[in-house]
């Protein structure tokens, strides 16, 4: 590196202390010692989001998703505690809010994707209370559980925002499992369910949605397609959605509902120079490298890439982004290359899980060889007790292996 007048600098920086980062951070502390590492992550908490779904039905404890951000920081790598405020890419820098410039070889850029509670009008003021829940932000979902089991009767209201999101499929996970948890207790007849969603179909990928048809119609859940949920009044028990491409509007009366921000890339993202039109991170679909800066690298939920943004597609991005940024680093040609894999286990009731994997383009796909559209119990136990192990113990440790995804046919 040549001299700098910067007084931090760093053979990579990663922004973003979440799933991509530490599991970047993990593989390439292993894969190259040497390297000097920097993480900038405000957080001091990490949270495995998954688990989410999970705490607003009663099955994990908030305290099972949460973990010392220090704690997941591999040994070696610098944590610098702040937020980045803005990109200087051809300078090769970044600045944080405190004023500081960081100076990089490689940036590896993974600050998630931004909530956007505001774009709901009166939805800030209320949420939380007012039988007004959501699993998308920490303390919501314990509050979902706190509704759901006390809920015996009335209209229950389940959204689902304008994609894309994180998680597609966590929207309704919320559906099904509370509707199973009222069927156990059998007030389920006396409970209206509707999910409003501003998509077009059940699932973006055709081949899991008559399985899901099946739950829906199981339940006795009324469907509204096409509907956005614009604004929410908490006092009056009234929401408000917006049928997508017109101006009309339904309002909408619940007792208890289940709400799911738009989302997008963060702010100080977006106003970067390294976005794309649409406003997400613009990295190469394959080599997860920028398609304008050499230099930077992406993963995660913040990426212009059409896969589901899922943990995981973080756990297959990042040693595509680890190998790519070692031989970029190197002058040679990148060769690692992401196919676009994303999962969603689909939490069809307690004890049995839906387990949709594809690739880019809807391709199914299938790790655990037997037919995924079928509820099973092998997934629901991957769900609840292998999956979160993997996170901790493997994928941010930076020591997960590769599994090998078989193509389905989907004509059978
Ligand atoms: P994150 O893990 O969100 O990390 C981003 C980090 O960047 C955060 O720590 C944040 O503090 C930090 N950051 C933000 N701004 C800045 C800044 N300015 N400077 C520096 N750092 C910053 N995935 C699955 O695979 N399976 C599931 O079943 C599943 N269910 C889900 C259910 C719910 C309710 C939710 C909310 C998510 C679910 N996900 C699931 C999605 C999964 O959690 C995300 O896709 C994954 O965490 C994305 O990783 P990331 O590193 O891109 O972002």
């Amino acid at each position: 590196m040549t001299d700098s007048p910067y007084a931090d600098r760093y053979s990579v920086v990663i922004v973003g202390g979440g799933s991509g980062g530490i599991c970047v951070a993990a593989r390439l502390k292993r894969a190259r010692p040497e390297l000097t590492i920097a993480i900038i992550e405000p957080s001091a908490t990490h949270a495995y989001q998954p688990g989410w779904t999970l705490v607003g039905a009663g099955v994990m404890s908030l305290a099972d998703t949460l973990r010392q951000e220090g704690g997941v920081i591999p040994r070696n790598v610098t944590w610098i505690r702040d937020r980045v405020r803005s990109f200087q890419p051809d300078a090769m820098t970044v600045t944080l809010d405190n004023g500081s410039v960081i100076e990089y070889r490689r940036l590896v850029v993974c600050p998630g994707i931004q909530l956007n509670w505001d774009a709901i009008k009166g939805l800030k003021e209320t949420l939380g209370r007012n039988g007004v829940a959501s699993n998308y932000y920490r303390d919501g979902a314990a509050y979902m559980w706190d509704c759901v089991r006390n809920f015996s009767g009335g209209k229950a209201i389940f959204t689902q925002p304008v994609m894309p999101i994180k998680c597609a499929g966590a929207p309704q996970k919320a559906v099904y499992l509370s509707c199973d948890h009222w069927r156990r207790e059998g007030v389920l007849h006396r409970i209206k369910p509707q999910f409003c969603t501003a998509g077009a179909k059940l699932f973006g990928v055709d081949y899991y949605v008559p399985s899901l048809q099946k739950m829906i119609d199981y339940y006795g859940v009324e469907v509204a397609y096409k509907e956005n949920l614009i604004a929410i009044d908490g006092q009056k028990k009234e929401a408000t959605f917006q049928i997508v491409g017109t101006e009309q509007t339904v309002v909408r009366p619940f007792d208890m509902i289940h709400v799911v921000p738009p989302q997008s890339a963060p702010d100080f993202v977006r106003n970067s120079p390294l976005v794309n039109e649409a406003g997400w991170l613009d990295v190469d679909p394959t080599t997860m490298q920028h398609k304008k800066y050499e230099t930077i690298f992406g993963l995660g939920d913040v990426t212009s890439t059409p896969n589901a943004k899922t943990a995981a597609a973080v756990r297959e991005q990042a040693p595509v982004v680890v190998d790519n940024l070692i031989k970029s680093l190197a002058g040679e040609p990148l060769d690692g290359a992401y196919s676009g894999y994303g999962a969603c286990p689909l939490t069809v009731s307690y004890g049995r899980v839906v387990l949709a994997e594809f690739l880019y383009g809807g391709k199914v796909v299938s790790s655990l060889h037997y037919d995924q559209r079928k509820p099973s119990r092998f997934a629901w136990t991957f769900k609840t007790q292998i999956f979160p192990r993997l996170y901790w113990y493997g994928m941010l440790k930076g020591i997960d292996p590769k599994v090998s995804h078989k193509i389905v046919d989907t004509t059978k």
